[in-house]
């Protein structure tokens, strides 16, 4: 079987193609720009015609995708920007939305061999603003992002954005799906994961140019966490495991119509740093250990769907995340 994967340049999306690859698919990678982006065809160069390139320089554009999707037996849609920059909503929310509604049109018009389109949603897309504890599950819609945006406008700031971009992203994929229903022959899986953290297979030859998620990682081992931060919390899934999500939500019958939460655990920051003095990693500050040892996990995530649908099962210790990025890191010449 052949999959489609768009944005296949991005820190997820070249462990979701490796992980295709593996599993025996043929995989299509869209890119906006086949220069800029030869390093996966050496990295998967021993693939042979199994994996192919094509540029579709504008996802937002109606029709970006026709030609894209013919004789794709899958999609997996993971193309959106993901960083905390932006001023204006319009930035994220177009390509994210545009993005999404351009490729479910595509399918639809000219995917006549598609059974399945996965969809990369977001934590984002579910967990609303708590302040107290609170456990979210699949049926949950992060409400507060997108009626924040809509209030506040650009001042909501770039998190916010952010969140706002991915709910009303995965909201116009179901919606396409309710609208469209008697006409399509596939149906729909969302992956939703929190954090994706661990190993980049991208080149990333310097700090700026690594994603916004595993950024994240390298701030706080690189010390440039304020004690405040260090008793910040948030979920994580490994990136192997949630582009393995990706893999089986793409031929496991069952998940088909659902929205699945990927995570392998809540984390405090202070955690990675712990992490690594377990680990006897020489230069990573030690932050205030046990300073997060009475503060509650506000955002609780339930797996059942991830374990009984997808078989997800593993959750991945934190020492080995730490132990892998700091390696990366390492080997990419980062400082610290
Ligand atoms: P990256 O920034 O590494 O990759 C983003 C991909 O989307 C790149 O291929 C990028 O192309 C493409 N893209 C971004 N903006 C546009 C645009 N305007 N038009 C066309 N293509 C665009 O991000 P991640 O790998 O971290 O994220 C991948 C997906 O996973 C996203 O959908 C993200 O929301 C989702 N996700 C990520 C999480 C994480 O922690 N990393 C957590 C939960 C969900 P180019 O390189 O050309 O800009």
């Amino acid at each position: 079987a052949k999959v489609l994967v768009t944005g296949a340049n991005g820190y997820l999306a070249v462990w979701v193609v490796k992980k295709y690859l593996e599993a025996g698919y043929a995989v299509r990678g869209t890119v906006r720009s086949l220069t800029k982006n030869a390093f996966l065809k050496d990295r998967f160069a021993h693939y042979g015609d199994r994996f192919e390139l094509v540029v579709v320089e504008d996802i937002t554009k109606d029709g970006a995708f026709d030609e894209a999707v013919k004789g794709v037996d899958a999609i997996a849609h993971t193309a959106s920007p993901f960083h905390y920059k932006a001023t204006d909503p319009d930035e994220l929310i177009i390509p994210a939305v545009r993005g999404t509604t351009s490729i479910l049109n595509s399918t639809l018009k000219h995917g006549s061999a598609v059974k399945r389109l996965v969809l990369t949603s977001s934590v984002a897309a579910v967990r609303e603003e708590a302040t107290t504890p609170r456990v979210f599950n699949e049926t949950t819609w992060n409400n507060s992002a997108m009626e924040a945006v809509k209030t506040k406008g650009s001042t909501v700031g770039p998190v916010t954005i952010y969140l706002a971009s991915k709910t009303l992203a995965e909201k116009a994929a179901w919606d396409f799906v309710a609208t469209h229903k008697s006409e399509i022959s596939w149906d729909l899986v969302v992956i939703n994961p929190p954090y994706v953290f661990g190993p980049s297979l991208s080149p990333a030859p310097t700090v700026d140019d690594i994603n916004t998620s595993q950024r994240e990682v390298y701030d706080t081992l690189s010390g440039a966490r304020t004690s405040a931060q260090l008793r910040n919390q948030g979920n994580w899934v490994h990136v192997a495991v949630a582009a393995e999500a990706h893999v089986r939500a793409t031929h496991v019958a069952a998940a088909g119509g659902e929205r699945i939460i990927v995570t392998s655990g809540p984390f405090f920051y202070q955690d990675l740093l712990d992490a690594a003095a377990e680990l006897g990693i020489p230069n990573v500050p030690r932050g205030e250990p046990g300073s997060t040892k009475d503060i509650p996990i506000i955002i609780n995530l339930e797996t059942n769907k991830a374990r009984e649908l997808l078989g997800l099962t593993s959750e991945t210790p934190l020492k080995d995340l730490v132990e892998e990025s700091v390696k990366d890191f390492k080997e990419r010449g980062y400082p610290g």
